[in-house]
Formats: structure tokens, sequence, C-alpha cells
């Protein structure tokens, strides 16, 4: 599931043991790239769905849902800097900017090629077939995938790293 928030917490993660989040800076026009193909909005208050509709072009509602999220998920978060917005406000005042990240738990599965022995993390394998949206590779299912090795259609085998 594909996510637009106005903060991340650590709430959202479900951490039992150490795991890794990455955050990467987005320009607008990258977010807006990022949200083209549909998104949950889980911006919890009115006032901010709205300056963030007007700043991205796109019509967001406000939902005070609390999400969970895992290796499956990505998070754009829409981060006003520049303090607390005030009362009322349908677009963002001057002194305020808005910051675009987007967040994504790291799967620390690495995956081997059964034919070259190609290791790499399963972020570059899957990337490779589906662009960017991650998706979590079933070890049972057999599946071919492109190798970042050898760039055959392989058979692989998921090695767990933590
Ligand atoms: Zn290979």
């Amino acid at each position: 599931m594909r996510y637009l928030c106005n903060s991340f917490s650590i709430q959202m993660l479900n951490v039992v043991e150490k795991i890794e989040v990455v955050f990467q800076p987005l320009t607008k026009e990258k977010a807006i790239q990022e949200l083209t193909d549909g998104f949950k909005s889980v911006i919890g208050h009115e006032d901010t769905a709205q300056v963030v509709s007007s700043d991205l072009g796109l019509t967001i509602k406000f939902n005070r849902e609390f999400i969970s999220i895992d290796e499956k998920d990505i998070v754009i978060v829409a981060q006003i800097e520049g303090g607390r917005l005030p009362e009322g406000c349908t677009t963002l005042p001057e002194q305020f900017s808005l910051s675009y990240y987007k967040v994504q738990v790291k799967s620390n599965r690495e995956i081997r090629c059964k034919i070259c022995g190609h290791v790499a993390a399963e972020e570059e394998w899957v990337t490779l077939r589906s662009g960017s949206e991650l998706i979590k590779l079933n070890p049972d299912k057999k599946t071919y995938l492109p190798c970042p090795g050898c760039g055959e259609d392989v058979e692989f085998e998921i090695l767990e790293v933590k």
C-alpha cells in the first residue's frame, strides 16, 4: 500500500528487533509522480490535508486512520516546516515550507541467483522487475526474476540476513 501522511512515527512500525528505515527526500514533482498511481491519505487534520492538496495539485482527503507499515508499503511524507499551521489555513503561509520524503522499511533479506550465485538485496532484485514498488517475494512460490548479476530470468533463493 502507498500512503501519504504528514509525519512519520515509530508507532507505524512493528519494531521487535533491529530494523532499518530509509528516508529519501523527494522534490515536489517526484512526490506527485509517486502518488499518481493511487494512494491512501492518512493525513489526520483537515487544514493540513488542504494545504498539501493545494501544494501538490491533488485531491487529498483527511483521514484519522492509524497505519502500521512493513516492507511492502511506501509512505510519502509531506512535512510542513516552519512551525504550527495557523488555524483554518488552506494554503501554505509564506514563512512555511513543505518537504517531501519517501519512507520505506528496508527488507533484511538477500536473494541469491541459482545460476550464477550473485547475491543482492531483495530491493535490488525487485526493483528490476517492478520499477519502484517493493513486493514481498514468496519463497514457496516458484517465481523467476531477472538476476542483477547475469541478467537471466532465474530461479532464486532467499537468504535471511538478520
Ligand atoms: Zn544470475
